[in-house]
């Protein structure tokens, strides 16, 4: 009942194996346009209405592709197109066209700030960058960021539009279609999305997925809602970002080969998303459990139209949360998902009514998915409902760390398992409980913070001996950045001034919120920050 084979101490996802496409020539943008869905609305510009059929989509793909294959734009297989842009109609056409070309994609969040932009600039080179007039100024100029030839993710050309932007995506898409355009050979093995982030330690990384990962992402996807064989359309709202994988695979891949219909709000407002429910007759609303303490928060019971179904994803969901949405939601069934970057998306799901009725469960492994339940400390694989690091395997795990192979080694093991960083276990159904993370990462409204960027930042302070920063629990933001401070001998820095001090350099979902001033910093024996003890003595003293 559980999976779990007790001669290889490894547990088997209960679901169906997905059906993994064997031409090894194949990219994700052919395997998803291969599935028409001829009639069907793909995207609508939940601002102005704009929709965009199935059959308009490709069209744009396929003219965008083109365009970006020839001078000026000359973006070649094994190139990297970065995407700096909020949630918009045009942000899938940018990203599958860029893709098919085998090109590879890299996508920041607009908050960050140009500092962090350029860093990953001259990480990942891109040659093309796609992105608005607003965040234009946001992209490096020099050193790495010289010779970035711009894709405004615009309809319109601007007389005004400066020097580095050399078309915008509507011009780009309304290329006409050329069938003699030399075509590079694309595989399921070659690389196609270069998302940032900072896995089990240190600051962000990139993680190499492939056409194959994305494939069978898609199969996953496809496999979990079903909506062919449904035959009806559902309608999406997507409110998550798109340049985080969670939006990236599910928007731009994953249920555009389900030919389901998304409805694209630039950037979440809860009035804004309710709007958007209710005009456009959304029935599924994938989101991060921020949103989710927004709704139940409000003093009114919000009106959600024909919703019928919240899918909860990111972060770990509270059984308070959920029992207190089931109460004043009754009518809305709220599913979950489990994954992270590194395993392009969903390692596990709650994907029934029934299944979820399990309160705090990440639900079933996903298809095709073999796990183990590693003890941190003996790195022995444990049994059913025994607590340890999950480890996954599956077609869509990804390749590794972008130009790092220390980090893609300690956490990718030779035969293919992913270290996931989180402490877990599966009970006697198979079913997937995240219990901690043991990891660095923290996780505020479900984006990431690494620790090692922020300690790094604050070292940087003259007046700062040693620093350590840990995600303090926040029921609204699930967690928050707060930093532990050694001062310098003499000095009387404030807590208002090492906050400033960071909130000056960084997004501001990176701030830090919290700081504490210690004399020293717990370590082990070798030199390793002790921050399982620092979250203890902050979270039982905010109780006193
Ligand atoms: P990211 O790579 O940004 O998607 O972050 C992945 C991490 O988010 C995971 O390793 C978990 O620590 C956390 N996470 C994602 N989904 C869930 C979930 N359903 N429950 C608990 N934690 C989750």
């Amino acid at each position: 009942r559980s999976g779990y084979c007790a001669a290889t101490r490894t547990f088997r996802s209960k679901r169906a194996d997905v059906p993994l496409p064997a031409d090894a020539d194949l990219d994700v943008v052919r395997f998803l346009a291969s599935r028409r869905h001829a009639g069907v609305v793909a995207l609508v510009d939940a601002a102005t209405g704009h929709r965009v059929t199935f059959q308009e989509l490709w069209r744009a793909v396929e003219g965008a592709a083109t365009a970006l294959a020839a001078p000026p734009l000359s973006l070649r297989k094994g190139q990297v197109a970065l995407i700096l842009s909020p949630n918009s109609v045009h942000f899938p056409v940018a990203a599958l066209a860029a893709m098919s070309l085998g090109a590879v994609l890299t996508t920041a969040n607009p908050l960050n700030t140009p500092a962090e932009i350029a860093k990953q600039v001259a990480d990942a080179r891109p040659v093309v960058a796609f992105t608005t007039r607003d965040l234009l100024p946001k992209l490096p100029r020099a050193g790495a960021g010289a010779g970035i030839r711009v894709v405004l993710l615009e309809p319109d050309r601007l007389p005004s539009d400066p020097s580095p932007v050399v078309a915008t995506i509507g011009e780009i898409s309304a290329t006409p279609p050329d069938p003699t355009r030399r075509r590079d050979r694309v595989t399921q093995d070659d690389p196609a999305t270069l998302l940032y982030s900072s896995g089990t330690t240190g600051p962000s990384k990139g993680v190499v997925a492939t056409h194959r990962s994305l494939i069978s992402m898609v199969q996953i996807i496809m496999s979990r809602f079903r909506l062919e064989a449904s035959n009806r359309t559902e309608t999406f709202l997507c409110t998550v970002p798109m340049f985080h994988v969670y939006g990236l695979v599910a928007f731009a891949t994953g249920l555009l080969g389900c030919g389901a219909t998304i409805v694209v709000l630039s950037k979440y407002e809860l009035p804004e998303m309710l709007r958007a429910i209710n005009e456009y007759g959304v029935t599924y609303l994938p989101l991060v459990p921020p949103i989710l303490v927004a709704m139940l928060a409000h003093p009114n019971r919000l009106p959600l139209g024909g919703l019928r179904k919240v899918l909860s994803g990111g972060a770990p969901l509270s059984k308070e949360l959920i029992e207190g949405f089931k109460e004043k939601y009754p009518q809305v069934e709220i599913l979950q998902g489990y994954g992270l970057t590194e395993s392009t998306a969903i390692g596990a799901s709650t994907d029934s009514a029934e299944e979820s009725s399990r309160y705090g469960t990440a639900g079933l492994l996903s298809p095709s998915t073999e796990a183990k339940i590693v003890d941190p400390e003996t790195g022995e694989a444990l049994p059913v409902n025994r607590t340890g690091e999950l480890w996954i395997r599956g077609p869509y795990v990804m390749k590794g760390y972008f130009k790092n192979a220390e980090a893609t080694q300690s956490t990718l093991t030779p035969d293919g398992w992913l270290k996931t960083g989180d402490l877990c276990y599966i009970d006697e159904d198979g079913y997937l409980f995240v219990v901690d993370r043991l990891k660095e990462l923290i996780k505020y409204k479900g984006y990431q913070v690494p620790p090692a960027e922020l300690e790094a930042l604050l070292l940087t302070h003259p007046e700062i001996e040693d620093v350590a920063v840990i995600p303090f629990p926040d029921r609204e933001v699930g967690q928050f950045p707060m930093a532990y401070v050694v001062r310098k001998k003499g000095s009387n820095l404030s807590e208002r001034e090492v906050m400033e001090f960071v909130a000056k350099q960084v997004a501001p979902y990176k701030k830090v919120r919290k700081v504490a001033f210690v004399a020293e910093i717990p370590k082990n024996a070798s030199g390793k920050i002790l921050r399982k003890d620092l979250i203890k003595l902050a979270t039982s003293k905010s109780k006193l």
